[in-house]
């Protein structure tokens, strides 16, 4: 069975990814893992995060994935020593001497080579197969022709569908190191290929002449963000075991939203496979409907069909009007549910929660009580409280709950 692995880029957002539908999470600890600003699991957080994947039938990957300096190594052995007492299911690796150290550690963890190593050949896939990896996540750059060729050399691959891109190959990248300080090679990149540029004369400092493509101005590397959800039925045909959506940086709604879609059409793929053996099988159009609010620079397909040119980039502006907004998060279900309150919650609100597949059910706040159980009319951000519904709804632990954003909503009406 091909693998839906989500991101998790803290222990609310893993919780969210399993309960819609992820095989499997990754995530990374507080050190020797890429995404530092994605709110990296403390020890305790990992500890957890490992137990309740495996309590709910799930696994657990743990990125290592730095480019690791002499005095990073230092505390890399017992790292990995402690990440295989606490059972997790596989390492995210990239630094060659973090993989030689696993092996020594801790041989008996799966290291999943990360795809920060940039395999775009089989025979790199063949040297880290060789080594002992029993798996590759492929770099980004790679089309459908050229994946099939790792299935057909016995590689067990992974292979990004969703997300955001690097214009560079997979973050090897300095640009944000040279502009802000902060080293994408180590996790804390502050995407200045997403900001908005203008030119200035050297003698002329701090006069900046606007360089226009159009009223918003000029995005020169500002890449659309990947999407494949239309082309699942030729990677799970080309033997592809592991399909991997990025955005450990990103919300609880992205997390959400693109995990119970892509799970959705993972399992609409596999069932008509399943049916009709070898089917030419066309995806619906409600899946990418489904993925549109949460593509804020458009969707490209990359490298899938060959190389990708300049109608991949997006020129236009940094982001796109997100439809909806985070309400809420199930922390206990059943009648009433307690809910940790994402933005303000109102009595007589109007919110739609996700189910899992592609449901939404809409309902009204009747009533709100606080932890106390004292009624109250309104719950701020970070509070949890008790929500009565109209209709009354059985909700489940770790789904969230939406908003339709008010520009919107004000001109649907
Ligand atoms: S600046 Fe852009 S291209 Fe460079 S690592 Fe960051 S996201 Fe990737």
């Amino acid at each position: 069975m091909t693998e839906l692995l989500a991101p998790a880029g803290n222990l609310e957002k893993l919780k969210i990814a399993v309960h819609y539908g992820a095989d499997a999470v990754y995530f990374g600890g507080k050190e020797f893992s890429l995404r530092a600003q994605a709110g990296n699991f403390s020890d305790s957080e990992q500890k957890e995060a490992v137990d309740f994947c495996h309590d709910h039938g799930a696994k657990a990957y743990v990125t290592v994935n730095v480019f690791a300096h002499n005095a990073d190594m230092r505390r890399v052995p017992d790292y990995i020593a402690w990440l295989y007492e606490i059972g997790v299911d596989a390492l995210i690796i990239s630094d060659p001497g973090i993989f030689r150290t696993a092996k020594k550690v801790a041989p008996e963890i799966p290291i999943h080579v990360s795809t920060q190593a940039n395999t775009t050949n089989v025979e790199s896939a063949l040297f880290w197969k060789e080594a002992g990896a029993v798996r590759v996540n492929l770099a980004r750059e790679l089309g459908i022709k050229e994946i099939r060729k790792f299935s057909e050399a016995g590689i067990d691959t992974e292979v990004f569908v969703h997300g955001a891109l690097c214009i560079s190959y997979s973050g090897r990248c300095m640009l944000s190191l040279y502009m802000t300080g902060r080293d994408a090679n180590m996790g804390a990149c502050a995407h200045p290929c997403r900001y908005r540029y203008a030119l200035q004369e050297e003698k002329r400092p701090g006069i900046y002449f606007p360089v226009e493509e159009d009223s918003r101005g000029v995005y020169i590397f500002n890449s659309r963000d990947l999407c494949l959800i239309n082309r699942l039925p030729e990677l799970v045909t080309a033997g592809v075991s592991s399909l991997k959506i990025e955005g450990r940086m990103k919300g609880i709604f992205y997390v959400a939203g693109v995990v119970r879609t892509y799970r959705a059409a993972l399992d609409y793929v596999l069932d008509h496979m399943n049916r009709e053996e070898n089917a030419d099988i066309k995806m619906p159009e409600q899946f990418m409907n489904e993925l549109k609010p949460f593509g804020s620079r458009g969707y490209t397909e990359n490298f899938f069909d060959g190389p990708p040119d300049s109608t991949d980039m997006l020129y236009e502006g940094g982001c796109a009007d997100q439809t909806w907004s985070p309400a809420a998060v199930v922390v206990r279900g059943g009648k009433p549910p307690m809910l940790r309150v994402g933005h303000i919650l109102r009595t007589g609100d109007r919110l739609e929660y996700m189910e899992k597949g592609l449901g939404i059910t809409p309902f009204r706040i009747s009533a709100i009580y606080d932890e106390n159980n004292r009624k109250t009319d309104q719950a701020l951000g970070g509070e949890t409280v008790l929500v009565h519904t109209e209709p009354e709804l059985d909700m489940e632990p770790w789904a969230v709950i939406r908003r339709l954003q008010a520009k919107k909503a004000e001109s649907s009406r």
